[in-house]
């Protein structure tokens, strides 16, 4: 049996007339920029992660060199960012002329580490970007602590983590504003690009809706210099109708990923492992395991496919070959990791051939 990483075209499949339904709906109203799709879904979505505002921008890097720029993030300043995060995160950093401060991973997660947080903190330090790396919420109660401690300005990048939830709260609400990407593989994604911001605070709402749009409210009255990172309406109106099916979504993938860590248990491959009160929005199902490779091409021959988040960390990209331009206090190595499908299209015998897949490999059955 054929199992893909990923088959994007079929959320279009599962939902093609509520989606052809606001094709025809935008198309024939004739207002594709900043319009009515555009607002319903920022109040939407802002009541979906229980937060006051959000504003709907082109994509999810944009969203990051957004909320760094409201918050007046300056070149020279040094901002905190995981070492295994995808390098979007660091782009957005460098991208306004800040110093990423590249932090590791809490031993047995893939979340960045609070007490090497506190480790990497200098004068320069103005603001933290935890991610929510393959859903997973960070640990944001001692990240919150520590950037009150220190006046950091706590950024999430929530691009992986629509719907992950923290302790009752949704990301997108974990810290003083968050950045989501809506890439079509996401778990809410567009049918191109686009991507949000999420904040409860009314200054950096304010900052925001004019960074994205030329720097203006008022049509032709121009506040500061901005950008056109704007979401249009189309991408707006799909990611409306995928809005209301996200929870389902989601809850599809976490009985998946509870059948994978069920199934696993005894072999020698490591599953996530979540505390009680979290959720992740389990965009990715990333095990570990030194025999990677084996494991990697023997699921490929038996039609699953399997991939790797991220093969090279950014430090050791050609991209921050300039050692001058990242902090790095501690590197990190990816070669266990292997992310395998998982997703809400995905039907029971496929669940089912990736369990049989990985437990022949290790027993050999
Ligand atoms: C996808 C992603 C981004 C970037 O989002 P785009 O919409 O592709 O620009 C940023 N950070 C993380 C962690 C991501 O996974």
């Amino acid at each position: 049996m054929q199992v893909p990483f990923l088959d994007l075209s079929a959320t279009y499949k599962e939902l093609k007339s509520e989606l052809d339904e606001v094709y025809f709906r935008v198309m024939t109203k004739g207002h594709y920029i900043m319009g009515d799709e555009l607002s319903r879904f920022e109040s939407e979505f802002a009541k979906y992660c229980g937060a006051k505002y959000c504003v709907g921008v082109s994509n999810g890097l944009d969203a990051l060199v957004l909320l760094l720029k409201a918050y007046g993030i300056q070149p020279g300043d040094e901002v905190i960012v995981p070492s295994n995060t995808f390098i979007a995160t660091w782009l957005a950093v460098s991208s306004v002329g800040a110093i990423p401060v590249s932090v590791a991973p809490k031993a047995d997660s893939f979340n960045i580490d609070p007490a090497k947080i506190s480790a990497a903190i200098t004068p320069k330090t103005k603001a933290v970007m935890p991610v929510h790396l393959y859903g997973i919420p960070c640990d944001m109660d001692e990240i919150n602590k520590i950037a009150k401690q220190y006046s950091l300005v706590v950024i999430e990048d929530a691009a992986q983590a629509q719907g992950a939830n923290y302790k009752g709260k949704y990301a997108g609400n974990l810290g003083d504003a968050a950045a989501f990407s809506f890439y079509p593989g996401k778990n809410l994604g567009a049918y191109g690009d686009a991507g949000s911001i999420t904040t409860n605070d009314p200054v950096i709402y304010e900052k925001v809706l004019a960074l994205r749009n030329y720097g203006s409210v008022e049509k032709y009255v121009h506040k500061v210099q901005g950008h056109n990172f704007r979401l249009d309406e189309l991408q707006a109106g799909f990611l409306r109708v995928r809005l209301a099916h996200l929870s389902a979504w989601n809850k599809k993938r976490e009985d998946i990923a509870k059948k994978y860590t069920e199934s696993f248990k005894g072999l020698e491959v490591k599953v996530p492992v979540l505390a009680a009160d979290v959720h992740s929005s389990w965009h990715l199902f990333v095990v570990q395991t030194n025999r990677r490779e084996e494991l990697r091409s023997f699921l490929q021959q038996k039609g699953i496919t399997t991939l790797i988040h991220y093969p090279i960390p950014p430090a050791k990209q050609e991209a921050y070959a300039d050692k001058e331009s990242f902090i790095e206090t501690e590197s990190y190595d990816s070669s266990q990791l292997l992310s395998l499908p998982i997703g809400p299209q995905m039907s029971a015998e496929m669940v089912a051939a990736v369990i049989a897949g990985v437990k022949s490999f290790y027993n050999k059955i």
